[in-house]
């Protein structure tokens, strides 16, 4: 193996040390439906500045919620020592999520110690960031500079009006905007802008969203709104498909489906006819994608996530904060990964019966 990746028993950089039963059995992992891992999405944090209708409402969300206490939340040498393990099973690509992300102090440190990892044969792993943005105008440069990749921007209304009352928050739209140019600017990019579209809450702004970002560089990508959580009060009759969608859209633009450009490729993505871009459209709800979902996601507090609608985690802190080897985390991590079979959404509306599931901020998206 080339390059260094981090040591957790100390605080700065060391030569690689690759734990020896992940190295053997690590590359073959399969789950039960023969999914590979390659995706790690690590929730850094469970708060956020925002109050989402869809993600967080107030109601439940408000100033009696219990946050994650800071001595619960897995340090960032744990979650370095966790994410070292995941790459040698083949995890490709890292996501830093939330909640917000960019609320977690110096986030910068743990994206400067990720970007150290590298794949057993020698590639660096490619570190992607989910964030409202903020606060990205200002950290976009130290981002960058830590080795962060790209970020995906989560934006669902261009209306100033439209915007506050979906947030949730006194942040002006205008901050989202200019947190989006800086990340581009600074070469974070191509900048993905994720918009969630809810039927009769804010359907009439995929066309204004669509020209704002057509010809800027950046690709947004609509999203159904999904029965993530147990807090939205999710209704079927709130989503527009993105067959429904796609018409709106060809109603307006020229547009034509561009092909997949790699395995386990969430979007299906479209282009301008007149050369100014792309968009892309998520059908998590009326077309899933389980079949080729390889995510695995690690929570705040040191549990591991096998789908976005899971209702149990499995425990990893205790292990980390134990005399545990690096081999005996990675046989646990092989375990759970081995034993997955979630497919949630393409069970959806097949008399599932009714479960808690985990919170879209706990977890992140
Ligand atoms: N706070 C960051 C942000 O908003 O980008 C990261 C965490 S947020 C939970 C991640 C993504 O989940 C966001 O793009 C958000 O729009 C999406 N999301 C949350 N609830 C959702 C829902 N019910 N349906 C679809 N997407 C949802
Ligand atoms: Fe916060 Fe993101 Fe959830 Fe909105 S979607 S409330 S920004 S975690
Ligand atoms: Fe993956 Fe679960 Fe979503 Fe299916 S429902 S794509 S298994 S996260």
């Amino acid at each position: 193996m080339t390059g260094r990746i981090f040591n957790p028993s100390s605080t700065s950089l060391a030569p690689a040390r690759q734990p020896t039963v992940v190295a053997h059995e690590g590359a073959g992992l399969r789950d039960q439906l023969q999914r590979p891992l390659r995706d790690l999405r690590i929730s850094v944090t469970d708060r956020c500045n925002f109050r989402c209708t869809y993600c967080m409402p107030r109601e439940v969300f408000g100033a009696d919620h219990a946050f994650l206490p800071q001595p619960q939340l897995l340090s960032f040498e744990e979650i370095v020592r966790v994410a070292t393990i995941a790459v040698q099973m083949g995890v490709q690509k890292i996501r830093l999520t939330g909640g917000e992300p960019l609320l977690r102090k110096h986030i910068e440190n743990l994206i400067e110690l990720l970007s150290q990892l590298r794949t057993p044969d020698g590639q660096p792993v490619e570190l992607a960031m989910t964030t409202n943005a903020t606060l990205l105008a200002q950290k976009a440069q130290a981002l960058k500079d830590a080795g962060l990749h790209r970020v995906t921007v989560s934006l669902d209304a261009l209306d100033s009006a439209r915007f506050t009352q979906l947030s949730d928050s006194q942040v002006a739209v205008e901050r989202v905007l200019a947190g989006i140019e800086k990340a581009a600017e600074v070469g974070l990019a191509p900048v993905k802008v994720n918009m969630v579209v809810r039927k009769g809450i804010n359907d009439d702004q995929i066309i204004p969203m669509a020209r704002y970002f057509k010809g800027r560089g950046h690709a947004l990508r609509f999203i159904e709104y999904m029965d993530v959580g147990n807090t939205n009060g999710w209704n079927m009759a709130e989503v527009i498909t993105g067959a429904q969608i796609v018409e709106q859209l060809a109603h307006e633009f020229e547009i034509e489906p561009v092909a997949a450009d790699y395995y386990g490729e969430v979007a299906d993505r479209y282009r301008y006819v007149d050369g100014s871009g792309e968009f892309g459209i998520i059908t998590s709800v009326s077309n899933p994608f389980c079949g080729d979902c390889t995510r695995m996601r690690l929570s705040p507090e040191g549990q591991f996530f096998l789908c976005l609608f899971a209702s149990r985690g499995y425990d990893v802190r205790s292990l980390l904060r134990s005399q545990a080897t690096d081999n005996e985390i990675a046989a646990h991590l092989m375990e759970v990964w081995r034993g997955r079979g979630d497919r949630y959404s393409e069970l959806r509306g097949q008399n599932q019966a009714p479960r808690e599931k985990i919170e879209m901020s706990y977890i992140g998206g």
